[in-house]
């Protein structure tokens, strides 16, 4: 399956030349203390996030450069300059201080996307308090879990958010002393303030506290794709990995205008929804409505966006709309696409070719990694269905679990657990209040991922599964991926689950849950066709065995299928931690 679609060559020739002009040189140059160089540090010592991302720039000729378009949802447009930002996030941490909110304290932020969100974050980070960014469409449970677990201090979100979620559980968080609404007009519900005044009568002069790098700046709660979420810990340090990434993975430069889709509740939307972007003094785009194909093609035309970061969902979404959504609009502005969070399918890459003349740049990471770790550069060749290869900075390795630690397999081609050498700035630096769990991620030297992947002979990553997920049958490893990418590519197929289902013979066997595109009937011949089509593609001892029709597939918020799901549901098991599983309590 593997390499069954062409590769796409390196671009001849560039709009903007890639910061990163030769992968081999680029990683052969580069030393994360070097990185760290190329920020500004505190004036006395010491790392900001804060500083990195605003006031620096603030002081300088970006000063008036529009840092966030916010896009409301009913047409309404507001700018926040760098300047503006600087002053407003001051005022933000001023209103912390008055709270005797500071160092550590964790302030966790239920909003939608609204510029209150970035202005929590910095004010947060300029405190030295811990931000922890919560999805907004989370019911009660889960927000009070993960309150409780990370022992909030404060909690900013809005009028409406609080009423329906944060007052029935309040009780339940006796160490959250603070709400602060971020547009309640000064009529507060007991227990809570209104930002407004309090912001009025902060000045919007600050001078960031001492700052170690090391201290803690952020608590980002993970999927919950494979269990339940974990808490991941990230430093200020951090930000040399944002900004690092931002312009080697996604090719960041001067003057760019920048998009990235993720919601805020997840890693994303803070590592390159906020930080990465500010970090290197781009504009970014905060769009506050979902997802609405029209609506995103209209934005990229308008806002003239250059570099465009968004997930695989969206992509299946806008090619269930068709090529047609893309053509006819001016988007000569366009020149990156990257996709992360889920595999990209090469369905998907080529169709990006097919829609915008650009392909999707796949790249991986996850919440414990902080940052972009493998990616498909600029200026570098693809493989449609790679992850790429990893970052200047990072050292990446295929291994075995053994019974004394891990062992590298260095023969290319072979599948093993997707390992990471620790030492990179935005690495977590645990799991709140899990030592041990932390503990397990670790061995050998290595970070283990917990995902399946193997490397090519020129050291390209493809991913396999993540191991919960990978399918034991007949003596085969199969991975869901590359039997759900076979499926995609027949013209019927909109989406596709892969699980291992219990079989006395092979001890599992493949099957697939398919959601039909539209025009599609679920019938029995088209039930032989797609298994026909696959085997074809796959061979037998890999292609599905049973195949269902279904409307959709559970996924998470953050848009990943939840495969342990399909599995427990299949087998009639309990379903376990469903806190994230999109359209669950989603009450907003
Ligand atoms: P949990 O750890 O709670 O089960 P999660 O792993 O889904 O949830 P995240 O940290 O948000 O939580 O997601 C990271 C994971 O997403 C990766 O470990 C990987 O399995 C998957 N992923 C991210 N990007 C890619 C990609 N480009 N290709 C394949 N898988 C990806
Ligand atoms: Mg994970």
């Amino acid at each position: 399956m593997r390499e069954t679609r062409p590769r796409i060559g390196k671009p001849r020739a560039f709009a903007v030349a890639p910061n990163l002009a030769d992968y081999a040189a680029a990683r052969a140059r580069f030393s994360w203390d070097e990185a760290r160089r190329a920020l500004a540090g505190l004036p006395g010592g010491g790392l900001n996030i804060a500083h990195e991302a605003v006031d620096r720039h603030a002081a300088s000729a970006l000063r008036d450069r529009v840092a966030i378009r916010w896009l409301g949802k009913h047409g309404a447009v507001v700018d926040y300059t760098y300047g503006r930002l600087a002053a407003e996030s001051n005022r933000f941490a001023n209103a912390l201080g008055a709270l005797g909110v500071g160092k550590g304290d964790r302030l966790f932020a239920l909003l939608p996307r609204l510029p209150a969100l970035h202005l929590a974050a910095l004010g947060a980070w300029k405190r030295g308090a811990v931000f922890c960014p919560l999805f907004s469409a989370f019911g009660p449970e889960p927000i009070r879990a993960r309150m409780a677990l990370g022992g909030a201090r404060a909690l900013v979100t809005t009028l409406a958010l609080y009423r329906k979620k944060v007052a029935p559980i309040r009780d339940a968080l006796p160490a959250l002393e603070h709400v602060l609404l971020v547009d309640a007009d000064g009529a507060a519900p007991p227990g809570t303030r209104a930002l407004g005044p309090l912001f009025a009568a902060a000045s919007d002069a600050f001078t960031i506290p001492p700052t170690d790098r090391e201290d803690l700046a952020l608590l980002h709660f993970t999927s919950g794709t494979t269990g339940a979420p974990k808490g991941a810990m990230h430093v200020h340090d951090a930000v040399v990995a944002h900004h690092a990434t931002g312009r080697l993975a996604l090719d960041l430069h001067d003057g760019d205008v920048f998009w990235c889709t993720a919601d805020p509740g997840w890693v994303t939307g803070t590592s390159y929804g906020i930080i990465a972007p500010l970090a290197c003094g781009v504009t970014l785009i905060l769009d506050e409505a979902e997802f609405e194909a029209e609506r995103w093609m209209a934005i990229l035309e308008r806002e003239r966006v250059n570099v465009w970061y968004t997930a695989p969902t969206a992509i299946r979404m806008l090619m269930r709309a068709g090529v047609e959504v893309a053509r006819g609009r001016d988007l000569r502005a366009l020149r990156f696409l990257s996709s992360v969070g889920e595999p990209l399918n090469p369905e998907a890459v080529a169709w990006g070719v097919e829609a915008f003349g650009l392909p999707f740049h796949d790249n991986w990471w996850q919440t414990e990694t902080g940052g972009i770790m493998i990616a498909n550069f600029a200026a570098e060749e693809i493989r449609p269905g790679s992850m790429g290869r990893p970052l200047p900075g990072i050292d990446a390795a295929i291994v075995r679990r053994t019974d004394g630690g891990v062992e590298p397999i260095d023969e290319p081609d072979v599948e093993g657990e997707l390992a990471l050498a620790p030492g990179w700035p935005s690495m977590f630096r645990g799991y709140f209040g899990d030592p041990t769990r932390t503990a397990r991620c670790f061995a050998g030297g290595w970070y283990l991922t917990g995902d399946l992947a193997c490397r090519d002979r020129d050291g390209y990553f493809w991913f396999v599964g993540r191991a919960d997920d990978v399918i034991k049958s007949a003596g085969h490893l199969i991975g869901p991926f590359e039997v759900e990418s076979a499926l995609l590519e027949h013209p019927a197929v909109a989406e596709a689950g892969v699980i291992g289902k219990p079989d006395p013979l092979a001890m599992e066997v493949v099957k697939a849950f398919v959601a039909l595109k539209p025009g599609f009937a679920p019938t029995e011949e088209l039930r032989r066709e797609l298994i026909a089509f696959s085997r074809q593609r796959l061979g037998p001892a890999v292609a599905p065995r049973e195949i269902a029709f279904s409307p959709s597939l559970p996924r998470t918020r953050s848009g990943k299928i939840m495969r342990r799901l399909l599995r427990a549901r299949e087998l009639g098991l309990p379903e376990g931690d469903v806190s994230t599983l999109e359209g669950r309590d989603d009450a907003a």
